[in-house]
């Protein structure tokens, strides 16, 4: 099977997890698997949809709307218009639960990050849910300007289309696209990945009422089923332990260069480092000034280019801290808390003589 460069995030659930459930015998995951490699096809053949032109079929002013579609199992997008704002409630669960989670996290790009939409420019979110037939992923397509997302198939994963977690992971990986363009391979795959993790935790404490004290910090616990081998498929507290076989490490000394076949180089294995740093941050700071001092340090594009290394991630956090202190958005002890805990997960800024 080829595996070249990934240029995005293929889907919520990484490849690896179907590939195991493939080799159990799994029908959805192989089906799944296919429907990747040409969602992916697709992707590269489509040319860019800029947000405002995806938007101005609905309506052309800049205030953002959600838009939730029915694929009804099929593999099209933008097949059944469902629900748009001021619609009633619909009688599928999924359109509207789907519907209320892009408009939660839109508010939460406008309240706490003060972002108007994925691309800033007031860009409409559109969501197909019931995409293709137990899909078992959920998908932000960067060319297409929208999320697909699947059912599942009942035992490993379910209700894809009904997760917080699901909806906020991915439209982060849309504001990832149009800030910075994170490489989704290696160290900068890490943090693409890291950045989802980040607002889609900050988004589910936000709307559940959680704080960085009370939250689970588990990523994926709503989707996992019955026949999925543990909890959740990443925990941002103890990275490595949300289920059996759970390759997450949380310290920078586990860091090796794997080739780019498996994960695109450890993407999600090593999103577990940052993902560490950003918790012990929470406990210190406060999840949402921690989110909005990262989404900060995510804009300083000098300092996080598309190749970026974790590095450069803490040198941005330093100077955001910095001004966010200055600006007294942020307590004195913030750049003393970034320096310890990247510290504590072994990353350190090079020494210059
Ligand atoms: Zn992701």
């Amino acid at each position: 099977m080829m595996s070249g460069h990934i240029e995005h995030e293929e889907g919520f659930i990484p490849k690896f997890l179907l590939e195991e459930l493939a080799e159990k015998g799994n029908e959805d995951a192989k089906r799944t698997l296919a429907g990747m490699a040409e969602l992916a096809k697709k992707e590269k053949q489509v040319k860019k949809t800029e947000g405002q032109a995806v938007n101005n079929a609905f309506e052309a002013s800049h205030n953002p709307k959600c838009v939730v579609y029915d694929s009804q199992g099929t593999g099209e997008l933008r097949y059944k218009l469902s629900r748009k704002e001021g619609d009633a409630l619909h009688n599928d669960q999924a359109v509207n639960l789907t519907f209320d989670y892009s408009s939660k996290t839109l508010e939460y790009f406008k309240h706490k990050l003060n972002r108007n939409s994925i691309d800033d420019e007031g860009m409409d979110v559109i969501c197909n849910v019931h995409f293709k037939k137990n899909y078992n992923n959920a998908v932000w397509l960067p060319n297409q300007n929208q999320l697909a997302i699947g059912d599942g198939d009942g035992k490993w994963f379910i209700n894809l289309s009904k997760s917080l977690d699901v909806v906020a992971h991915e439209m982060a990986h849309g504001v990832t696209q149009y800030v910075n363009h994170l490489d989704y391979m290696r160290q900068s795959g890490a943090l693409n990945e890291h950045f989802s993790d980040v607002i889609g935790t900050a988004v589910q404490q936000y709307v559940k009422g959680q704080t960085a004290r009370t939250a689970d910090w588990l990523i994926g616990d709503e989707i996992v089923g019955s026949e999925f081998p543990g909890k959740a498929l990443r925990s941002m507290k103890e990275p490595g332990t949300a289920y059996i076989g759970d390759r997450q490490v949380s310290h920078f000394s586990k860091y090796m260069e794997i080739p780019l076949g498996d994960d695109g180089g450890g993407v999600h294995y090593y999103s577990g480092i940052p993902n560490r740093a950003f918790y012990l941050a929470a406990m210190e700071l406060g999840t949402d000034p921690a989110a909005y001092l990262w989404y900060t340090a995510l804009q300083d594009r000098e300092t996080i280019k598309h190749n970026a290394k974790f590095t450069d991630l803490l040198q941005a956090l330093l100077i955001a801290g910095e001004k966010l202190v200055r600006q007294g958005k942020l307590p004195q002890s913030a750049v003393a808390v970034i320096t310890k805990v990247f510290s504590d997960v072994g990353i350190l800024l090079p020494v210059h003589a």
